[in-house]
């Protein structure tokens, strides 16, 4: 199991700013708080798209998980405009499927943890944001507390919050994703009838095939409405 940590923003733009204050401090110092717990804890590989303050664009953050062929992809934000409290996104549609199972069990995990220091739960939601949309794998985006409220600013800027969001973020994930604990055996394989594929084999689903290019084009951007990654393909058919 690979999971791609994304902190949103980086670089030459800061996200959300607060006097000297920055969005991208902040959601960086969350996701390597949440990647060390991760990978100290269950068995699990993590990999990140950007590690240090850069700047990587939206299509790159994607591109970057989807050539890692990581199973899943966690971005971070830290919200602002007026509010306060904690909310999280997939893309729309995409409730009803693996997404919105791993969501609902992220979201549970999280919200209870901030709970109990009074953050409010401004619930789950849904936005076509790119790098839900240009993920190929199950994402979710968290907006975590706002940078503009002096009580979660409070809450975001301390060392031991963050480890305690970690860890529930962490735990919320191991339990979404079934992260077995570091150290425990994994059970055995199911034995596969052929050769066993490795994680490295990609299954692509074909859901069509029309001589008519806009036919294609059509049922592509049906699909990709219900939030799947439709691509169209030309294809030889010489001999027919
Ligand atoms: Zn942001």
């Amino acid at each position: 199991m690979l999971v791609c940590l994304d902190p949103g923003h980086g670089g030459s733009d800061p996200g959300a700013t607060y006097g000297t204050l920055y969005e991208k401090t902040l959601t960086l110092a969350l996701v390597l708080a949440l990647g060390r717990r991760l990978v100290d804890t269950y068995s699990v590989d993590v990999m990140y798209t950007r590690q240090d303050d850069r700047f990587v664009g939206l299509s790159e953050r994607a591109r970057i998980a989807n050539d890692a062929r990581a199973n899943f992809f966690l971005s971070i934000h830290i919200n602002a405009g007026g509010g306060e409290g904690y909310e999280d996104y997939i893309y729309p549609g995409t409730e009803k499927g693996a997404t919105g199972r791993i969501r609902d069990v992220l979201h549970d995990y999280i919200a209870h943890f901030l709970q109990k220091l009074g953050v409010a739960d401004r619930g789950k939601k849904e936005a076509d944001f790119a790098v839900l949309r240009e993920t190929v794998m199950d994402a979710v985006l968290l907006e975590v507390l706002f940078i503009d409220s002096a009580k979660d600013r409070a809450l975001l800027v301390s060392p031991e919050f963050q480890d305690q969001f970690a860890a529930a973020a962490a735990a919320g994930l191991a339990d979404a994703l079934q992260l077995p604990l570091r150290g425990t055996p994994t059970p055995a394989p199911t034995p596969a009838p052929t050769s066993s594929p490795g994680p490295e084999v990609l299954y692509r689903v074909q859901v069509g095939a029309f001589h008519d290019r806009q036919r294609a084009d059509a049922l592509a951007a049906e699909l990709r409405q219900k939030g799947y990654p439709a691509i169209v393909l030309p294809e030889s058919v010489a001999g027919h």
